[in-house]
């Protein structure tokens, strides 16, 4: 009885019997399915009954059956996993099993021994690769297309990955016989580990490649021209499905992150899908209004200020933001008004006269605050 057999087969079921039942019932459970199901009756139970009789063999042994709950409380009562996620989640508590076989990457398959998949033999999915591009502000609005260049690891040119050198080849280790795992006996468990002469990989390199040490990768250059979407902002990522490192033996490639950098732009802001901008105004059109040409991403727009703009209001030119796919976002304009820093003796004079006709107390409500003093 392996341990495997131990956590995929779920004797008390093969029994109809619950997990706390007295040997007495199991033993008449066994009785009864053993006269139904016994290959000289000719029902067809004959693998049904290869079932039972090792349950029972489990059951109505003390040691065994402890053994057995044990087996079944470490590794939950699942089918054991071969390289994919337990089905039905028989191993609880995101109980990693790589983690038990020290890193060495063991698969699931082969933890429990006589695994005939060789480890590693498989298509292997790609790495997913990151690479940082930098992308002018207003180049991020609109999308651009930039080269990228890449440093990964691919097979190796030379052995082609398999990591022997000319003219040879890799051979199956034989001291696990090219299952990458032995065989280890602890009580009536025989648990697997990582072989240690080929550590894990089933197969061993006489004279390793030349150029990749035997390792079958070697970094290689690419030069990859991507496109970053319309719209992108600083620190976003763009994920390029399929543009990252090859896969192996006939797996897909592994995905491409861009992460993109879009420094400031000397005029325009960003605050999501708008876009802002400040436009001085002078106090005259302030006042009076006027016409002002704004500048968007698109091209120059005319703004109409309306007589009476207060400095540091907000005007909303729709549309003229971050371009979107469904709608774009808003150009959000925000105007100051420009005082000049020196004066011409002549509009000195004019000003005066302006104060003078039009004289204003823009302060009155903070001198009504102002009479009580403020705690
Ligand atoms: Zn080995
Ligand atoms: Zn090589």
């Amino acid at each position: 009885m392996s341990a495997r057999d131990y956590v995929e087969k779920d004797y008390y079921k093969a029994l109809g019997v619950s997990k706390d039942a007295p040997t007495a019932d199991i033993k008449k459970a066994y009785r009864k399915l053993a006269r139904e199901l016994h290959p000289d009756s000719n029902n067809g139970g004959e693998e049904r009954f290869k079932d039972v009789s090792e349950a029972w063999d489990v059951l109505s042994d003390d040691t065994k059956r402890r053994e057995y709950d044990e087996a079944r409380s470490l590794f939950g009562s699942g089918a054991v996993p071969r390289g994919g996620p337990a089905p039905g989640g028989g191993f609880p508590g995101g109980f990693d099993l790589g983690d038990l076989l020290g890193g060495a990457g063991g698969t699931f398959s082969n933890l429990f021994g006589g695994g005939s998949r060789s480890r590693g033999a498989g298509p292997k999915r790609g790495d997913d690769v990151e690479a940082r591009v930098t992308v002018a502000f207003l180049d991020a609005l609109r999308g651009a297309t930039v080269p990228l260049r890449l440093t990964t690891s691919g097979a190796c040119d030379s052995c082609r990955g398999s990591g022997a050198a000319a003219g040879t080849s890799p051979h199956a280790c034989t001291v696990c016989g090219g299952q990458g795992m032995v065989s280890r006996n602890q009580g009536s468990f025989s648990f697997a580990e990582p072989c240690t002469a080929c550590r894990g990989t089933g197969r061993v390199i006489d004279t390793p490649c030349l150029t990749c040490h035997g390792s079958g990768a070697t970094n290689k250059e690419r030069t990859l021209t991507v496109r970053i979407p319309a719209g992108v902002a600083d620190g976003q990522k763009v994920r390029l499905a399929g543009r990252g490192t090859p896969g192996e033996r006939g797996g897909p490639a592994g995905d491409l992150l861009v992460v993109v950098t879009v420094p400031p732009h000397p005029v325009f802001g960003r605050r999501g899908d708008h876009l802002t901008i400040t436009v001085p105004v002078t106090y005259p059109e302030a006042v009076l209004g006027a016409q002002v040409p704004v500048p968007t991403p698109a091209g120059p727009v005319t703004l109409k200020v309306p007589a009476g703009t207060t400095s540091g209001r907000t005007f909303r030119v729709r549309g003229k933001g971050v371009p979107g796919k469904a709608s774009s976002g808003d150009l959000l304009v925000t105007v100051e008004v420009a005082v000049p820093a020196t004066l011409s003796a002549e509009a000195r004079t004019a000003l005066e006269a302006y104060a003078a006709v039009a004289p204003q107390d823009p302060r009155a409500h903070l001198a009504a605050a102002g009479a009580e003093p403020v705690r």
